[in-house]
């Protein structure tokens, strides 16, 4: 590179941090929770770069939650177990023996790897479940599909203690029950917007495999009313595996939750584009809340 070009490399670089600067206030002292799923986590690089992303959020003063997800690495135990599933309508049935391998996997090593890759990046993290303090309580969600949980109390005393100590939370979706020594596996997506639900978190960002949300065109759509994403879903232009999700963010929305965005994981520096610069980035799910900044440009 000439060492003309080099300096106009750095001179962008520079603005670009000055142009952060009416983000970075505006989320100083917000909470933030993120979903980090399975599909999205990629190899060791991506990893780093996404621990990088929120140890950033939390060095400008942002309080970032990380729930993650493991769809994956739990299938793959299973094959090595020979673990067999049922499945009912399409879908996997959790029995006993499947939950013991759910909850290793998330609150052991995907939940551990995610917390030394922030801990790598210099930030400090804490990884807990839904069982630790409590946090998530959940009961049978389809008693045909067993041990799959859907979240009814919520204890977040917990978070809030570990922000104030200015440490990030890494939270798997294994959750306690009402009954004793019961556990439940709940869908990434559903626990972390019970969790951003409960914190009335200023941003739930669900980092996915695809751009955002779609029209029928195929052309992603920034923004979106809680009305025109029932309709979408609807007439079926949301389909899959963006059904929980949309519903996900429609429930974290009514529940207080001041904006939620489904955006593209593998892209680098996803959150960062999202929260600190003017373009934005995937689809936002808010009431009509102003902005500071117009999406989309
Ligand atoms: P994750 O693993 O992150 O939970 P999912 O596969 O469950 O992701 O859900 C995202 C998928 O939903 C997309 O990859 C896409 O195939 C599908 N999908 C269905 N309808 C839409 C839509 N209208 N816009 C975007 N994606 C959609
Ligand atoms: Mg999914």
């Amino acid at each position: 590179m000439r060492k003309q070009d080099m300096n106009r490399d750095w001179i962008a670089t520079a603005r670009t941090l000055s142009e952060a600067l009416p983000y970075l206030q505006r989320y100083a002292g917000s909470i933030v929770v993120v979903k980090f799923g399975g599909n999205a986590m990629g190899d060791d690089e991506a990893m780093a770069d996404f621990a990088r992303d929120i140890v950033l959020m939390r060095q400008v003063g942002v309080n970032p939650v990380v729930v993650h997800g493991g769809g994956p690495m739990i299938n793959e135990m299973l094959d090595k177990l020979g673990i067999e599933s049922e499945f009912v309508r399409g879908k996997r049935v959790t029995d006993k023996k499947t939950v013991e391998v759910v909850e290793m996997v998330l609150t052991g090593l995907v939940n551990k790897r995610i917390v030394q890759a922030i801990m790598d990046e210099g930030g400090r993290a804490v990884g807990l479940s839904g069982k630790d303090d409590d946090l998530m309580v959940c009961v049978a969600d389809d008693p045909e599909l067993g041990f799959v949980g859907k979240p009814v109390e919520m204890n977040v005393q917990v978070l809030h203690d570990l922000f104030a100590a200015g440490i990030i939370p890494v939270i798997a979706p294994v959750a306690t029950g009402m009954n004793e020594n019961e556990t439940f596996n709940v869908n990434g997506d559903t626990a972390a917007g019970a969790i951003a639900g409960a914190l009335k978190a200023d941003r739930l960002l669900l980092l996915t495999n695809i751009t955002g949300v779609k029209n029928k065109d195929g052309e992603v759509i920034t923004q979106m009313t809680p009305t025109e994403v029932r309709d979408m879903i609807a007439d079926g232009t949301i389909a899959g595996g963006m059904i929980p999700k949309t519903e996900t963010a429609l429930q974290a929305v009514e529940e207080g939750v001041r904006g939620v965005v489904i955006l593209d994981g593998r892209v680098a520096n996803a959150c960062l584009l999202e929260l600190f610069t003017e373009h934005g980035a995937g689809s936002m799910i808010r009431s009509t809340e102003p902005s500071v900044k117009p999406r989309g440009a």
